[in-house]
């Protein structure tokens, strides 16, 4: 199985999960790059462990620190954007784990593409934002998109061996998030640290957030809807508490196949890094006697309009959904930072995609454009969601 990666985001929640999957394949798997954003410290320890050839860090001054640090074998040291798509397209890496937050991964992950690599895909920011543009490139250089993200993995592995024309619809589930039992006054009154307390899965912050709105679920909506290439109408979403099914696939003779799990990322990043096998590991299983009842509830929108705001802006098309993506990383980014409150997510989001004339068929400029001004704009609006 030997294979050589390069990682995206290695310092992130999905990266460090990464290297630690990798380090239980023994020498099978050899890291040839890394890619961080400000914690050249963690990169450090990591450049110790796993030896790769090239790294980039978000910024040059910590590029800097980093290459003063005396090593027996020094990496090449990159920064900035340019240094990300360094690292995308390292000559001899098969696959790059696209771990990064945010639209900051469309960029690098169209130069992996255009260099004709496999994409373990976590970054699912970057489907969102340009979802037409990386299939389409993924098909015309013949490289495979492997989900990471625990509900496409799950629908990618009930989908193995059945022919598309089969598929009546993708059940996507969702945890509901640490605030799905409160009240609308409730949830206007919440905290970063009560949506950063997620009670099924430990990730980075932003996503935390995302899982808190069920923005998470809208980005996701659109995500499968470019992964599997189905319609808008065969993707359904329902909350299931437990994370236990990771998602579902109708198929037309009304069979349903599920994929199970802990919720633990490791496991469908072990096999996107194993694909197109399977290999054994040591993970922790499912209990089946300690494991009680499995629930389902429909998601309200009136709550949590995130949701309903990205399938719009998905159906939308165009530049719609970078938009949504990038007002939504601004607004979190404030609700993270105490600027606003928990409903001024989905307010600023709601209010940019107002103000947003959408460009049809857009091009990378164009989406990268639409991105910036809906930066622009979100900055501009935020005050009225202040707490
Ligand atoms: P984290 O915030 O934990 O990690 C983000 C990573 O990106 C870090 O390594 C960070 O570096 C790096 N980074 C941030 N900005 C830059 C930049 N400008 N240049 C280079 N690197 C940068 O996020 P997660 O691991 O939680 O999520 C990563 C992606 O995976 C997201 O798209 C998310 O939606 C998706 N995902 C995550 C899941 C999870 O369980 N965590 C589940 C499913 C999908 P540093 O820390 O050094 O600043
Ligand atoms: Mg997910």
């Amino acid at each position: 199985m030997y294979k050589k990666v390069a990682i995206l985001g290695s310092t992130g929640s999905i990266g460090r999960q990464a290297l630690e999957v990798i380090s239980s394949f023994g020498g099978e798997m050899q890291v040839v790059g890394l890619a961080a954003g400000g914690n050249w410290q963690l990169l450090l320890d990591q450049v110790k462990t796993f030896r790769p050839r090239f790294v980039s860090l978000a910024r040059e001054e910590d590029a800097r620190m980093l290459a003063g640090v005396e090593l027996e074998m020094p990496p090449e040291i990159y920064w900035g954007q340019e240094g990300l798509e360094r690292i995308a397209t390292i000559t001899e890496a098969e696959v790059i784990l696209t771990a990064v937050s945010g639209a900051v991964g469309l960029r690098p992950t169209i130069a992996a593409l255009e260099a004709g690599k496999d994409i373990a895909l976590a970054n699912k920011e970057t489907l969102v934002a340009a979802g037409s543009l990386v299939m389409d490139l993924a098909a015309a250089r013949g490289s495979r998109l492997l989900p990471v993200d625990s509900e496409h993995s799950a629908i990618w592995q009930c989908l193995r061996g059945e022919s598309p024309a089969w598929v009546e619809a993708l059940i996507l589930t969702a945890s509901g998030g640490p605030f799905r039992t409160l009240s609308q006054e409730q949830l206007a009154r919440v905290s970063a640290d009560m949506a950063l307390a997620h009670p099924n899965w430990a990730m980075g912050p932003k996503i935390t957030i995302d899982s808190a709105t069920l923005m998470n679920k809208g980005l996701e909506v659109i995500e499968a809807r470019w992964l599997f290439d189905v319609d808008w109408e065969q993707i359904r979403v329902v909350i299931h508490p437990q994370s236990v099914i990771h998602s579902m696939v109708e198929f037309v003779d009304g069979s349903v196949m599920a994929q199970l799990g802990l919720p633990d990322m490791r496991t469908p990043i072990h096999l996107a890094l194993t694909y197109p096998k399977r290999r054994g590991n040591q993970l922790p299983r499912l209990n089946w006697l300690e494991l009680g009842a499995l629930t389902f509830e429909p998601p309200d929108p009136g709550r949590f309009p995130c949701l309903m705001l990205a399938i719009e802006a998905g159906r939308r098309g165009g530049t719609a959904p970078a938009v949504l993506n990038a007002v939504n990383e601004v607004a979190v980014n404030a609700f993270l930072n105490r600027q606003i409150c928990f409903n001024g997510i989905p307010g600023t989001v709601s209010d940019v995609l107002d103000l947003h004339t959408v460009i049809d068929y857009p091009g990378l400029e164009e989406i990268l454009a639409a991105d910036r001004w809906a930066r622009e704009a979100a900055e501009k609006i935020l005050v009225k969601y202040s707490r």
